[in-house]
């Protein structure tokens, strides 16, 4: 039995503004394997980005437990959750989040910087993970002069860069045509079997959501259905 990388048990986020409260999660419960590659799913507002960032540790549960490799991070101050993040989450976003007028392998290098890697071996380090995503002879490029497919390719090199434990995705493919989400979801597919990297992403495509093994769909900020998808590996 592998072991569990993320366990949420009666995870609740409320939001209060003013006089309205919403409550964007409402009792989730669930285990993520280490080498699982799941999608999220759901209408809009059922919960999916609150959920991703709060196993992201971006943000912190109204209650509840979330154990991440063991460690009840549920709890943790917003500067150890930070450093938690950037060792074992690398996060890609929909509309890519490159910064303008810096080539690829510098926006790659980025997250680099906050950990102990010597100088020396950040660039190499980054232009490694440009060539795991196949990018190699691009990492001068500036994002402009990038295609959509590649821009997204430069944003997981960059998740990658720190060696994280897993990859958490919101709408990877939401700006891209079809035959490059495909690709793009192959890329995903690769890590996952061949560097058994845990991928979590959210979609609202079920051609995009069949690439996965597994598929959690919320409703209501609650779990409706989970289940595995049959001869995916
Ligand atoms: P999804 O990603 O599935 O579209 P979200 O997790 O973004 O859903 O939102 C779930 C619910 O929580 C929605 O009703 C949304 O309006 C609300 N919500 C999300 N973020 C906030 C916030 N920062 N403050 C207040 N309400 C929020
Ligand atoms: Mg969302």
């Amino acid at each position: 039995m592998s072991q569990a990388l993320i366990e949420v048990r009666d995870l609740w986020k409320v939001y209060e503004l003013g006089d309205v409260r919403v409550e964007a999660l409402r009792g989730v419960s669930l285990d993520i394997a280490k080498g699982e590659l799941v999608a999220v799913m759901g209408a809009s507002g059922s919960g999916k980005s609150t959920f991703m960032n709060l196993i992201g540790c971006l943000d912190r549960p109204t209650r509840g437990i979330y154990r991440l490799e063991g460690t009840d991070v549920s709890t943790l101050s917003s500067d150890a959750r930070a450093t938690i993040r950037n060792q074992q989450i690398g996060f890609v976003f929909q509309s890519f989040n490159l910064i303008a007028r810096t080539t690829a392998v510098e926006n790659v290098e980025l997250p680099l910087f906050y950990g102990d890697i010597p100088i020396g071996d950040q660039r190499r380090r980054a232009l490694q993970a440009l060539a795991a995503v196949g990018l190699g002879g691009r990492e001068s490029h500036l994002p402009s002069q990038l295609s959509g497919g590649q821009q997204q390719r430069v944003a997981i090199a960059r998740a990658l860069v720190n060696q994280p434990s897993m990859l958490l995705a919101d709408e990877p493919t939401g700006n891209l045509d079809s035959r490059t989400s495909s690709e793009i979801m192959e890329l995903f597919r690769q890590l996952n079997v061949q560097q058994g990297i845990t991928i979590v992403l959210v979609t609202h495509e079920p051609d995009i959501a069949e690439w996965a093994r597994r598929v959690i769909t919320f409703r209501d900020g609650e779990v409706m259905t989970d289940v595995a998808q049959k001869g995916r590996q």
